[in-house]
This record gives structure tokens, C-alpha cells and sequence, in this order.
């Protein structure tokens, strides 16, 4: 569903990503584990048509992600990748939340279908509350993101990717923001979008949650990824001494 072939990204001299090779089910829950600038983040971008690639390609479910390109070389969002970004229905949550702090929690969250795919705003609205409502915040639809807790701020994330009826969601690092006590709700809401069969690229170091909600582990360190295996191989018994020496200091 995404396939990943030789994706290189470097920014300056820095190779951040050093020929990525992965692939995702339909369906599948991927968890995606790495030190600090292993390049987890940029991997999720390039996803996301929000980074372009220097080499390698990508595609979600059969489309290419792809740039237009300038005359004279480099890459630029053109009308055109507007387009692929909406085409591609492809959610993204981050660890920041990125809330408009200007609109309530219903107007983030059917923001995009009214102004990206056109939809009248009373369906736009039924669907926005009906969304809230599968987050657990059908009461916080008027409030604005600064009344709102971190974890309710982080769900109505959620719940705004969701709007755009997406086909893979993506979580980058989506509760280390959070309170501790605020982890669980959120991760909560993840539980169960995974066993709706929703196809998951998800960026966290909850090694809990990954044993128990991945698929598959990846490991990535220094742009490459060093393993991958269902959570019981990587995590519970990893082949390699990078993992073993990463898994020791955050578990
Ligand atoms: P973290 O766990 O800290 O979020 P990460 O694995 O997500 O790390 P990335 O954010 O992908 O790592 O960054 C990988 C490397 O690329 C880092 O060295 C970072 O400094 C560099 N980098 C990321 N974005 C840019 C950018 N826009 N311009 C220049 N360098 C960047
Ligand atoms: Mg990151």
C-alpha cells in the first residue's frame, strides 16, 4: 500500500536518509523507532508530500508521490501538488498538535473538508461532531484548543486527520508532548483506529503500545533501517546491537 524504494534526502552534507527500502500493508500498523535525528521525522514528511526526495521514489496506495519540478533544477509545491497532498488522503498528526488556537475544536477539525474538498458546511458539521464523538470529545466542540487539555488538544488532532477520510495516518511522536497521564487516552484513540484496520506509520518511543498494537517494528538509525520484524523479534529479541543499545535507554 506504501511502497518506499531507495529514498535518499540530504540537506546540505548531511545524508538524512540513505536509501529507505520499506513497504506497508493495507491495513498494517507500522511502528517506527530511532535515536534523535535518525531521520524518522523527514521519512514521515517525504510520506506526506511535505519534503521532497532527492532519489528513490514513493507511492501511496498505487500514486506516486511526487514534485514538480523548476526549470533549472530543484523541486517546488506547485497548484499541482496541492492537489496530490488532497488526492493522496493522507492524515497526519505531530507532536505539537498544530491546532489553529483561533477555531474551535469542530472548526479544526472540518477546516479541510469544507475548504479543501468543498463540502457543505452543515454535512461538513455533522461529520466534524460525529468525529469529536468517536474521539471522546463530543462535549468540546465549541472550545477553543487553549480550554482544551493537551491529550483533548492531541485527540482533536486526530479527529481533524480523520476528516479527510484518510487512507493512511501518520503519528509523529504523537504523545511525547503530553503529561504522562494524558498519554493513555491518546493512545487510546490510536488502539482503536489500528482495529478499525486503518493503515498507521507511527513514530513513538511507547514501547508498550508497540508490542502491542504493531505489526511490525522498524529500527532506523543514521537514515537507514537497521531491522524490522514483528515486535516480538525487534523489541523482545532484536538481531542487532544498535537496537539493543537504543531499547536499553528508552524502555
Ligand atoms: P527526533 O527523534 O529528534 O524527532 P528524527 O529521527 O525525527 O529525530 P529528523 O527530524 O528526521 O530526525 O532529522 C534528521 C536530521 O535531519 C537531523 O540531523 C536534523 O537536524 C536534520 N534536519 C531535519 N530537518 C531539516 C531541515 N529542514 N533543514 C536542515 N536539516 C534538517
Ligand atoms: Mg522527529
Amino acid at each position: 500500500f506504501v511502497v518506499c524504494r531507495n529514498v535518499q534526502k540530504s540537506y546540505g552534507d548531511r545524508v538524512v536518509l540513505n536509501g529507505i527500502d520499506m513497504t506497508v500493508a493495507r491495513g498494517e500498523v507500522v511502528v517506527l523507532l530511532g535515536p534523535s535525528g535518525s531521520g524518522k521525522s523527514t521519512f514521515l514528511r517525504t510520506i506526506n508530500h511535505l519534503e521532497p526526495v532527492d532519489w528513490g521514489e514513493i507511492t501511496v496506495d498505487g500514486r506516486h508521490v511526487g514534485y514538480a519540478p523548476l526549470p533549472g533544477g530543484g523541486l517546488k509545491p506547485t497548484r499541482a501538488l496541492a492537489k496530490a497532498r488532497a488526492d493522496a488522503r493522507i492524515g497526519m498528526v505531530f507532536q505539537h498538535f498544530n491546532l489553529f488556537n483561533h477555531l474551535s475544536a469542530l472548526e479544526n477539525v472540518i477546516e479541510a473538508p469544507i475548504r479543501v474538498f468543498g463540502i457543505a458546511p452543515e454535512a461538513a458539521r455533522a461529520l466534524g461532531l460525529r468525529l469529536l464523538g468517536e474521539v471522546g470529545l463530543a462535549g468540546h466542540a465549541d472550545h477553543l484548543p487553549h480550554r482544551l487539555s493537551g491529550g483533548q488538544q492531541q485527540r482533536v488532532a486526530i479527529a481533524r486527520a480523520l476528516a479527510i477520510s484518510p487512507k493512511l495516518m501518520l503519528f509523529d511522536e504523537p504523545t511525547s508532548a503530553l503529561d504522562p497521564e494524558l498519554v493513555g487516552e491518546v493512545l487510546q484513540v490510536m488502539r482503536k483506529l489500528a482495529s478499525a484496520g486503518m493503515t498507521m506509520i507511527v513514530v513513538t518511543h511507547e514501547i508498550r503500545f508497540a508490542r502491542e498494537v504493531a505489526d511490525r517494528v522498524v529500527f532506523m538509525d543514521e537514515g537507514v533501517i537497521v531491522e524490522q520484524g514483528p515486535p516480538s523479534e525487534v523489541i523482545d529479541n532484536p538481531s542487532q546491537d544498535r537496537t539493543r543499545r537504543f531499547l536499553r535507554v528508552v524502555e
